[in-house]
C-alpha cells in the first residue's frame, strides 16, 4: 500500500519492481496505490496502471488530504493478511518486500525497516537521528529508532490501527502502541527518484509535532520542572532581598532586576500556554471528530469495481462505527 502525490515519472517502474518482488514471496498479492490528490497526471496513469496490470488498485482521495491519511485511507480498503506500507518515491527498496515476508511467517506481527545509510543532507540526517532518539526517551511507548512508515504489518495490526479514533496521526508510533510481536529489519533508504521530496520541512516539523504532542506529555511536565525552579529563585531572591533590609541595610534592589525577573517569567507563561494550546488544539480536532479521509472513487482491483457512494462517516471514522453501536469493524464496515 503506497501513498502517491504527484510521483508521475516514477509509476511504472515502481509497479514493476513491486509486482516482480510481491511474486518472490510466493504470496497472493494486491498493489494498493492511494492516490492524494495528485495534479500531475499520476491519478490517469494510476488508473491506466490498474487497467492493465492485474492486482492494481487505486483509492483516489477527495483532495490532497497529507500522507499520514493517506495510509490511513489505503489501511481501510486493504484486505490481506498482512499489508506492507511504503513511499512512491522509490526510497524504500521494494527487495526488501521478501525479507519482511520471511520474518512475518516466522509469527512476527510488525516488520518494521530500521532506516540505514540515509541519502538526505547531512542536515537533514542529523536531524532526523536526533528526532527519533528524542521521542524514544520522552515517549510513554517505546518507538524503535530510525524506523519510518516502511514495513510490514499483520492483518491483526491493520484493524487495531483503524479502531483508533485519532486524527491526528503518526504511523509509526501508533504501530509500536499496538504492540504484538515487532522486529526491526536493516534497509537502506535509496535515493529519491527526483530532487523534489513531497514533504516540506515544515511538513516534517508538522509530524514531529505529532509525534511528540500524541506520544509524550514531557513538554507539559517540563512546566513542572520550571515551575520548581522559578519558585527556587523566588524564595532566594526573597530572602536576599530581606536579608538586607533587616540586617545590612544595603540599598535596596533597583527596578531593572525587577523588570527583567517579571519579563523572564512573563515569556515562561506564554511559552507554558503555547505548549498548552497544542494540546488543547489536538483536543479540539478531536473532539470535532472530522474524518481524516474522503474516497473519491476506487479503481481497478482483483475484485468488482465498486461503485462508492460518497459517505465520509463510512469511511473513515471509526468513532463513527462505534457510534453507531457497531462492534469493531470486520473489513466490511470500511466499505
Ligand atoms: N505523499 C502523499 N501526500 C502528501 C505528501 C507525500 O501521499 O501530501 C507521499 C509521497 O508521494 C511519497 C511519500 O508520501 O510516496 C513520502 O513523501 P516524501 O518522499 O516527500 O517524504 P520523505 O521521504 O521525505 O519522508
Ligand atoms: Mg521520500
Amino acid at each position: 500500500m503506497l501513498p502517491v502525490y504527484n510521483e508521475l515519472s516514477i509509476l511504472p517502474r515502481l509497479t514493476e519492481a513491486l509486482v516482480e518482488n510481491l511474486e518472490r514471496t510466493g504470496c497472493d498479492f494486491e498493489v494498493i496505490y492511494v492516490n492524494d490528490g495528485s495534479s500531475d497526471g499520476s491519478e490517469d496513469l494510476l488508473d491506466q496502471i490498474a487497467k492493465e496490470t492485474p492486482g492494481v488498485r487505486v483509492v483516489h482521495l477527495a483532495r490532497n488530504f497529507g500522507q499520514q491519511a493517506a495510509l490511513q485511507a489505503g489501511l481501510s480498503v486493504a484486505s490481506g493478511d498482512a499489508v506492507i506500507v511504503m513511499d512512491s518515491d522509490f526510497q524504500d527498496d521494494p527487495a526488501a518486500i521478501t525479507r519482511f515476508a520471511e520474518r512475518w511467517r516466522e509469527g512476527f506481527d510488525v516488520v518494521y525497516a530500521v532506516r540505514v545509510q540515509r541519502k538526505e543532507n547531512a542536515v537533514k540526517r542529523f536531524l532526523f537521528r536526533s528526532f527519533y532518539r528524542m521521542l524514544n526517551r520522552i515517549s510513554r511507548t517505546p518507538i524503535p529508532l530510525d524506523a519510518g512508515n516502511f514495513g510490514l504489518i499483520d492483518k491483526r495490526v491493520v484493524q487495531s490501527l483503524l479502531q483508533l479514533g485519532e486524527t491526528d496521526r503518526y504511523f509509526p508510533g501508533l504501530r509500536s502502541w499496538v504492540g504484538l510481536r515487532q522486529t526491526g529489519v536493516p534497509v537502506e533508504r535509496l535515493d529519491r527518484h527526483d530532487e523534489n521530496p513531497r514533504v516540506s520541512f515544515w511538513g516534517l516539523v508538522r509530524l514531529a509535532k505529532t509525534a511528540i504532542f500524541s506520544f509524550s506529555t514531557a513538554p507539559l511536565s517540563l512546566f513542572y520542572f520550571i515551575a520548581v525552579i522559578s519558585c527556587a529563585v523566588c524564595f532566594s531572591l526573597t530572602g536576599f532581598a530581606l536579608y538586607h533590609k533587616l540586617f545590612s541595610g544595603a540599598a535596596t534592589p533597583g527596578w531593572t532586576s525587577g523588570l527583567m525577573t517579571a519579563s523572564f517569567f512573563g515569556a515562561l507563561n506564554a511559552f507554558g500556554v503555547a505548549i498548552l494550546g497544542e494540546y488543547v488544539v489536538r483536543i479540539h480536532d478531536q473532539v470535532r471528530g472530522r474524518p481524516t479521509f474522503l474516497i473519491d472513487r476506487i479503481t481497478g482491483s482483483s475484485e468488482t469495481e465498486e461503485a462508492v457512494t460518497f459517505d465520509p462517516f463510512r469511511f473513515s471514522s471509526p468513532t463513527a462505527n462505534t457510534q453507531a453501536g457497531q462492534p469493531f469493524p470486520d473489513g466490511n464496515n470500511w466499505r
